[in-house]
């Protein structure tokens, strides 16, 4: 009997990537946990307090095969995808829904400013909505909000008393503490920690305070 033989198709999907490193989550609701962070290449926002901006241009293409690579090695079942803005580019959907597939834990960290409908629902969405103090802030789409699951996080940074007003009063327009858990995070060198803190104390405001422990572990170095 002729025995067939199937052959194995490397899957030759691609994404241009800045870089894939492995840390201490910094952020969200999994703060404190090891991750590997996979960083896609290209962002069409400017926001005022960009602190990856090296991830807007510089990148290669690598095939999803070798990717997952890249990523089994670390032996370590926590993903974020991160840019940059990862939803810039359209194989990421795909992309993510082989991790899940594959048993990883993924999220996505992304603005607010691409359409989040097609994020696998197993995927925890971190959605940076844009205050003023970013300048990008008229990007912001209010039509994402309906895709949100409660697992999911909705952050502002926020650089100045002015964006923490107007992030409390967006939260009330909207209605975003009956959607998930929001994360207020002082942007770096330009509000103080303890303000915001106090703020929050005193409007009895229903949110988190997160700041980047990465920065306090290793200071603003890059693949950290
Ligand atoms: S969305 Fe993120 S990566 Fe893009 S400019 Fe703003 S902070 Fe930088």
């Amino acid at each position: 009997m002729k025995i067939k033989i199937i052959p194995i198709v490397s899957d030759m999907k691609s994404l241009i990537i800045n870089e894939i490193f492995y840390s201490i989550q910094g952020e969200s609701l999994n703060t404190g946990q090891p991750t590997v962070f996979v960083r896609l290449t290209g962002c069409p926002l400017r926001c005022n307090y960009c602190d990856t901006e090296y991830a807007f241009n510089e990148g290669r293409k690598i095939i999803f095969d070798d990717i997952f690579k890249i990523i089994d090695d670390y032996k370590c079942k926590n993903i974020t995808i991160t840019g940059g803005e990862p939803l810039a580019q359209k194989n990421i959907h795909q992309f993510m829904q082989k991790l899940c597939d594959s048993k990883y834990i993924v999220s996505i960290e992304t603005s607010n400013a691409l359409d989040i409908k097609l994020i696998d629902n197993r995927v925890t969405i971190i959605l940076d909505i844009k205050t003023p103090g970013s300048k990008e802030h008229n990007k912001n789409l209010s039509d994402n909000y309906k895709f949100l699951k409660k697992k999911d996080q909705i952050k502002f940074v926020i650089c100045n008393i002015e964006d923490y007003e107007w992030s409390k009063a967006y939260i009330e327009e909207y209605k975003l503490t009956t959607i998930c858990t929001i994360l207020f995070s002082p942007s770096s060198n330009e509000m103080n920690p303890q303000m915001l803190a106090e703020k929050m104390l005193s409007d009895r405001i229903n949110a988190r305070l997160q700041l980047q422990i990465h920065k306090y572990i290793w200071g603003n170095i890059r693949g950290k």
